[in-house]
C-alpha cells in the first residue's frame, strides 16, 4: 500500500463567472493526515474537493500533490480516488468483484483479482464477505466496501465527499471510529468534506472551517473548539452563548465587556485576535452552555449574570436551564449530573457564574446562523 502524501493549496481561487467559489485558499496537509474541510452547504468544500481529485482547475493559485503541481494533469493521472455520498455499487455484482473493478478493467487475472481484493476485505474488518451481493449488507458495510474499492486502486490520497450523510444517526457514529481505524491502517492522506462538525472534529487530525468561499481557521479539533478564531467559527462549531458588546479595557489577555443588558462581563481574547482588539472596539463574547454553572450566591461579579428561568429541561446526564437574555436571545446553561434532584428555578432569577478562561472574546463579526 503506497504511503500518504502532502496535498497543497496555494493561493487557490475558483470563481464560475463572475461569482467566487473559492477565495484565496491556502492549505497544508501532511502525508498521511486526516484532513477536514467543515462548513455550511454551498461553502466551497465540494468546489475544493474538485480541484483536488483534478475534475476542475482553480482559476487563479496551484494544487500540489507530493510536491507536484497538479495544472493541466486531469483526474485519471492523479495519484486521487474519490468516494461520493452514492456509493454507486454494482448490484450483480458480487463484494469482491465490486471492490477490484479497476483491475478488471485493466486486463488483472482472476485469480490476483481475487488475492488484492482478500486483502482490502481484510482492511475494511469485512472478512469473508467476498462472495455476497451488495444487497446482502448493511448501510456501513456498503460504506466500507466503497472505501476498500477506492483503495484498491491504491491511491496516495483518498478523497470523502459527505460520505457518510445517506447513513442514520447510529451508523453515521459507528462510522467515523471505523473511518478513522481504516485510515490510520492504510496510512495515507484522506481529504473528508462534511458539513457535521462532530464527524469533522472526532476524525480530523487537523480541520478547515470555511464559510462562503472562505477558510476562516485551520487547526485541530481542540484548537478549533476552544480557541475560535472568528465569530463564524465560534458560533458553527458546538453551541455558544453569544454576548455583543464594547470593549471596557484589556489586562493581557483577558478583556472586560461592556454587554448593555448582561453588565461587565470578563473573557480571555481568543489567540487569533490578540493584539488585534481595542479599548471602545465593538466585541463578541462567547460561552459555552457547559462552562456556566449556578453561582453559589447573587453578589455581583465579573463572571456572573444574574437573568430570569424561562424553562428547564431534563435531559438525563444533563440538565439544561434557559435564561432571559439580552436581545431577546436566550441563555443556555448545561449543568451536568444533577439530576432530578434540582428544584426548578423556572420563573425566578437566577445568577450564573463561568471560568472567564473559558470565555472567548473577539472582535464582532458574522455569526453562522446570520
Ligand atoms: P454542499 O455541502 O451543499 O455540497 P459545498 O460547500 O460543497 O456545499 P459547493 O458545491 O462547493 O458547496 O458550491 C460552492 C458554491 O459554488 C455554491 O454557491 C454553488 O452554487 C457554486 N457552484 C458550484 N459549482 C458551480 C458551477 N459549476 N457553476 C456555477 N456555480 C457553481
Amino acid at each position: 500500500m503506497s504511503k500518504g502524501v502532502d496535498v497543497n493549496l496555494e493561493n487557490v481561487w475558483i470563481r464560475f463567472g463572475e461569482f467566487v467559489a473559492v477565495r484565496e485558499a491556502n492549505v497544508n496537509i501532511n502525508g498521511g493526515e486526516f484532513f477536514s474541510f467543515l462548513g455550511p452547504s454551498g461553502c466551497g468544500k465540494t468546489t475544493i474537493l474538485r480541484a483536488v481529485s483534478g475534475f476542475l482547475e482553480p482559476s487563479d493559485g496551484k494544487v500540489m500533490i507530493g510536491g507536484r503541481d497538479m495544472a493541466g494533469i486531469g483526474p485519471n493521472k492523479r495519484p486521487t480516488a474519490l468516494i461520493f455520498q452514492n456509493l454507486a455499487l454494482f448490484p450483480l455484482m458480487k463484494i469482491w468483484e465490486n471492490i477490484t473493478f479497476s483491475l478488471e478493467v485493466q486486463g488483472v487475472g482472476k485469480a490476483a483479482r481475487r488475492k488484492r481484493a482478500d486483502e482490502l476485505l481484510d482492511m475494511i474488518a469485512l472478512p469473508d464477505q467476498g462472495d455476497k451481493l451488495p444487497s446482502e449488507l448493511s448501510g456501513g458495510q456498503k460504506q466500507r466496501v466503497a472505501i476498500a474499492r477506492a483503495l484498491c486502486a491504491e491511491p496516495d490520497v483518498l478523497l470523502l465527499d459527505e460520505p457518510l450523510s445517506a447513513l442514520d444517526l447510529k451508523l453515521r457514529q459507528h462510522m467515523r471510529t471505523e473511518l478513522r481505524e481504516i485510515q490510520q491502517r492504510v496510512g495515507i492522506t484522506f481529504i473528508y468534506i462534511t458539513h457535521d462538525q462532530g464527524e469533522a472534529l472526532t476524525m480530523s487530525d487537523n480541520v478547515a472551517v470555511m464559510r462562503a468561499g472562505i477558510i476562516d481557521q485551520i487547526a485541530d479539533g481542540h484548537t478549533i473548539y476552544n480557541d475560535p478564531a472568528t465569530p463564524f467559527v465560534a458560533s458553527f462549531v458546538g453551541e455558544n452563548n453569544v454576548f455583543r458588546g464594547n470593549i471596557k479595557s484589556i489586562d493581557g489577555d483577558t478583556a472586560l465587556i461592556d454587554t448593555n443588558r448582561s453588565g461587565e462581563l470578563l473573557a480571555r481574547i481568543a489567540p487569533a485576535a490578540l493584539g488585534k482588539m481595542n479599548v471602545g472596539d465593538p466585541a463578541m463574547m462567547f460561552i459555552r452552555p457547559e462552562a456556566c454553572n449556578i453561582a453559589a450566591d447573587s453578589a455581583p461579579a465579573k463572571n456572573r449574570l444574574t437573568a430570569m428561568v424561562k424553562h428547564e429541561e431534563f435531559e438525563g446526564q444533563i440538565y439544561n436551564v434557559f435564561l432571559e437574555g439580552s436581545e431577546g436571545k436566550e441563555i443556555k446553561m448545561s449543568l451536568v449530573n444533577v439530576g432530578q434532584q434540582r428544584q426548578s428555578a423556572q420563573g425566578h432569577d437566577l445568577t450564573l457564574e463561568y471560568d472567564a478562561r473559558q470565555a472567548i472574546a473577539l472582535p464582532a463579526g458574522d455569526l453562522a446562523s446570520e
